[in-house]
């Protein structure tokens, strides 16, 4: 770039850096956020079509989550990373709504295009949106339904509204099933869920049917020796944080040895000390012990003969988990073991799945923490499965933390359009445009899940518009049977939380594209092809 200075051309930017400034920045970001929003938007909805994913590798990914799409796909215009961010941030904080995320956002930037090209300053657009999406989330949380945590049959609406029109759905009442009781048994009294608490184990084989959840823990391990019994009832479990093995000598020892007697004597020691550790554990009255460090060969060998199930090398989360499942105390030195500090489980037995050893701990009293596995025929049913599995956790768990919902099926956006149409025409002025944008915008929603269900979106929404009018506000269209009905009796049900973030990051991430007037772009420093490959590769 160039400036005429007292005819001295000024140049302030490094040769090969392009500009793009003013509308034509503008309209390029807000083409390509567009793009990305229409490439998920098949997929919205209960009806929505699968992608298929290609990678650079060949390995293929089917999926309908829109999160999964957008971090498959390699996109490289600024502004459309931006969408992917939104779908990302979604997924991480509420664990849905990805799609209708960057659907808003899209239909967002849309509307403002044509603003923009009716003279509207952005700025004036901007403002517009963000007071439009703060009244957006009050009116939000004014048609909240509160409702109780522990109420299972609603909370499994939820999982299953999230997991509709995803590969999982096919086992919906299974999956959802399994994700309620997990959620309920790991959530604190205070309502707060860590889904850490939560072990999702995958193994291919078997049928999707198979998948089940242990009231315990699974541990992809084996027992230290096949000599120790592969089945304990009434399991006494010691969680052990420190090694079963001699300690190496820390400093450099010299150790004299002169006789070959004394060697001998020297190793016995050493035996001894690591049989006194063995004898601590069995007298400590544990018959399981899940070890975070080392158990060496003479320490299993004593443990076998005490007729101890032991096994080393445990993760840790794993046995903070077991911690959780058994009740027992972490213990960090085999001198300070009381009775208090074992756990209980009915059962802990070595079981093999498709061919690998797994631990089981299982029967556990009031588990604090518990652990699905997933089975499935291949690693593609199985991964869609997890995909699914892992939404339906997120939305349970932020109903139980939040306590709200709100219906589904586009009924809150439709709400939404009617209410800030309304206040828009309080508000006046230009402002009053954009707001008047952003209500539209947000029929979007409804307007996709009718067209990916082969509805006519416009018959539809005018209907649930006249249901919402005349007072019934849980109005929202039923995918499965294709017709305007009442959300909260077909149960098609969501957490408010996921619809007050997608409009919010949606909106976040349309002002942020508007504000851009200028993109500099630096000449990128990588090969011919303008791809970063590491040195040496695509040079052929
Ligand atoms: P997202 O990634 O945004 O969660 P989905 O493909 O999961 O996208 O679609 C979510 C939308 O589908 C929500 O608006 C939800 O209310 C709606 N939905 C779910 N089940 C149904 C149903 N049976 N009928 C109508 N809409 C539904
Ligand atoms: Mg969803």
């Amino acid at each position: 770039m160039s400036q005429q200075l007292g005819g001295q051309p000024i140049i302030i930017l490094r040769q090969g850096t392009t500009r793009n400034r003013g509308q034509e920045a503008q309209n390029s970001n807000i083409a390509a956020a567009k793009a990305v929003a229409n490439a998920v938007r098949s997929t919205l909805g209960p009806k929505g079509m699968d992608k298929m994913l290609i990678d650079g590798m060949g390995d293929i990914v089917i999926t309908n989550d829109g999160a999964t799409i957008l971090r498959q796909m390699d996109i490289d215009h600024p502004a459309a990373k931006m969408m992917v961010e939104i779908a990302k941030t979604q997924d991480d904080e509420v664990g849905d709504g990805t799609t209708s995320a960057v659907v808003i956002a899209g239909e967002l930037l849309k509307n403002a295009e044509s603003l923009l090209n009716q003279q509207v300053h952005p700025t004036v657009i901007t403002e517009g949106y963000q007071q439009a999406a703060k009244k957006a989330r009050e009116i939000l949380s004014a048609i909240a339904i509160s409702v109780k945590p522990t109420d299972s049959t609603l909370l499994k609406k939820i999982a299953e509204t999230a997991i509709s029109g995803k590969g999982a759905e096919a086992y919906r009442e299974l999956l959802c099933d399994i994700v309620v009781r997990a959620v309920t048994r790991v959530a604190d009294p205070d309502g707060t869920v860590d889904l850490g608490h939560i072990n999702v184990q995958k193994k291919v084989g078997g049928k999707v049917e198979d998948t089940t959840i242990i009231e315990g823990m699974v541990i992809d391990k084996e027992r230290g020796n096949p000599g120790m019994p592969r089945v304990v009832k009434n399991a006494k479990v010691l969680l052990l944080n420190a090694a079963l093995e001699y300690r190496k000598t820390e400093v450099n020892a010299k150790i004299n040895i002169s006789r070959p007697d004394q060697e001998q004597a020297f190793l016995d020691a050493d035996a001894q000390m690591v049989h006194t550790m063995a004898d601590k554990v069995a007298a400590s009255g544990a018959n399981v012990v899940f070890c975070q460090k080392g158990i060496d060969d003479v320490a299993q060998h004593y443990l076998t003969k005490a007729g101890v199930f032991a096994v080393r090398r445990v993760k840790k989360s794993d046995i903070e988990n077991l911690a959780r499942a058994t009740g027992a105390t972490i213990i960090n030195s085999l001198d300070v073991i009381t009775k208090g500090d074992l756990g209980t489980a009915g059962i802990v037995e070595e079981k093999k799945l498709s061919g690998q050893e797994m631990i089981f701990v299982s029967g556990c009293k009031n588990p604090k923490a518990v652990s699905i596995v997933i089975r499935g025929g291949s690693e593609h049913v199985i991964d869609e499965l997890e995909r699914g599995m892992h939404d339906a956790l997120m939305v349970v768990s932020d109903v139980v933390k939040d306590k709200k919902i709100v219906p589904g099926g586009g009924s809150p956006e439709i709400e939404l359009s009617l209410q800030l149409r309304h206040y828009a025409s309080t508000v006046g002025g230009r402002i009053q445009l954009a707001i008047e944008a952003f209500a539209s915008a947000l029929e979007v929603i409804p307007r996709s899940i009718a067209e990916n269900a082969g509805l006519d979106p416009i018959d539809m929404i005018v209907e649930i518009r006249a249901a919402h009018e005349a007072g019934k506000r849980t109005f929202g269209l039923d995918a499965c049977e294709g017709k305007p009905a009442d959300m909260l009796k077909a149960g098609v049900v969501e957490p408010l939380r996921v619809k007050t973030q997608a409009i919010m990051s949606a909106t976040e991430a349309a002002v942020m594209i508007l504000r851009i007037d200028d993109v500099f772009a630096s000449s990128k420093s990588a090969g011919p092809a303008g791809r970063s490959m590491p040195p040496g590769m695509g040079d052929y």
